[in-house]
């Protein structure tokens, strides 16, 4: 179980989650480099039941990137927030960088190294897929 609370930049759209959390994922795709301007975007799954948002709802923007992903985002500061996966149930990803509290679980693995930046070196022992998991359960799964 994870108790958690985020917020965007700007501090104009605030979040909770209290629930079971599922995989902790660095994901190395090009949209999630794009969306975070970073090397890799780090997520987990949460049930959308657990999430609240407290504050600022009238900021938040979303953009669907694909059929089943629509990125969540502040109009004010752009900050990453909440996916939505309108074919998953009662599913959210999280980017987990932007939450502060007790998180039950530690990084995993590496998704979409295939297509990661070609200036950064993964130096960890995590399980790397050139894609996703041919078990691909375990990137959407919330153990109890
Ligand atoms: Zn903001
Ligand atoms: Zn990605």
């Amino acid at each position: 179980m994870a108790a958690l609370k985020g917020e965007c930049l700007c501090g104009k759209i605030r979040y909770e989650y209290n629930g079971a959390t599922g995989n902790l994922v660095h994901c190395h795709c090009s949209r999630c480099r794009k969306w975070h301007g970073a090397a890799f975007r780090s997520r987990i799954v949460v049930k959308q039941d657990g999430y609240k948002l407290i504050q600022g709802e009238e900021y938040l923007a979303q953009y669907q990137a694909t059929p089943n992903v629509i990125k969540t985002f502040c109009q004010n500061c752009g900050s990453s927030l909440a996916t939505i996966y309108p074919l998953r149930d009662n599913l959210l990803g999280l980017p987990i960088s932007g939450c502060e509290g007790e998180l039950d679980r530690y990084e995993e693995f590496h998704i979409y190294t295939g297509s990661k930046a070609q200036w950064w070196k993964i130096t960890d022992n995590l399980p790397q897929y050139e894609n996703i998991p041919e078990d691909k359960a375990i990137m959407h799964c919330i153990n109890e």
